[in-house]
């Protein structure tokens, strides 16, 4: 089949978890290849799109941050409606946002749409040597358990940021 155009699908992804666990630093790594050490709240609003390859489909990833509004939980429901992945972030260095991430993993089992993919990072994997307090083996179990995408990121350095988004992407055309 030569001469054929790709199609572009548009898929919506959310990125949830506790605040300042690294969400927005995560978008801004993978979509524009920065980090910022003190804040990121300039993507407030955060809607950034990131188109990717996935063989000779051109997958759109609508990438959306809760921007900060995470602390107001009612409003959660608005932005995974209709999302089609949703990537729960928490904190290696703070095991509270191990298990929010958990709870924002239930509700998105029993909220959002059931075939939502969803992966699990833990992020923050640089200051592992120094302020590890979540374990990968205990992230890991319980990533299997749930069926989770999981991998630990580092939006800092970069490490698995690409990989966990493309791990996602990957699964999105078979959703369709
Ligand atoms: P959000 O509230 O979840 O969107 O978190 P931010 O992206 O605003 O990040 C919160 C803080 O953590 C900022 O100071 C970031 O620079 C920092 N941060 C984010 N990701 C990483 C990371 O992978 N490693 C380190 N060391 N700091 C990070």
């Amino acid at each position: 089949a030569t001469g054929q155009p790709a199609g572009i699908c548009p898929f919506k992804m959310v990125l949830l978890g506790e605040s300042a666990v690294g969400k927005s630093s995560l978008v801004l790594r993978f979509v524009e290849g920065k980090f910022h050490e003190y804040e990121v709240s300039t993507i407030g609003g955060a809607y950034l799109t990131q188109t990717v390859s996935i063989g000779d489909i051109t997958v759109k990833l609508e990438l959306w941050d809760t921007a900060g509004r995470e602390k107001y939980h009612s409003l959660a429901p608005m932005y995974y409606r209709g999302a089609h992945a949703a990537i729960v972030v928490y904190d290696i260095t703070n095991a509270d946002t191990f298990s929010r991430a958990k709870v924002w993993v239930k509700e998105l089992q029993h909220q959002a749409a059931s075939n939502i993919i969803i992966a699990l990072a833990g992020n923050k994997v640089d200051l592992a040597t120094t302020t590890r307090q979540v374990e990968v083996a205990d992230a890991q179990t319980y990533a299997e358990e749930n069926g989770l995408i999981f991998m630990e990121t580092s939006a800092k350095t970069s490490m698995n940021v690409n990989d966990i988004f493309m791990a996602i992407a990957r699964k999105l055309p078979k959703l369709k």
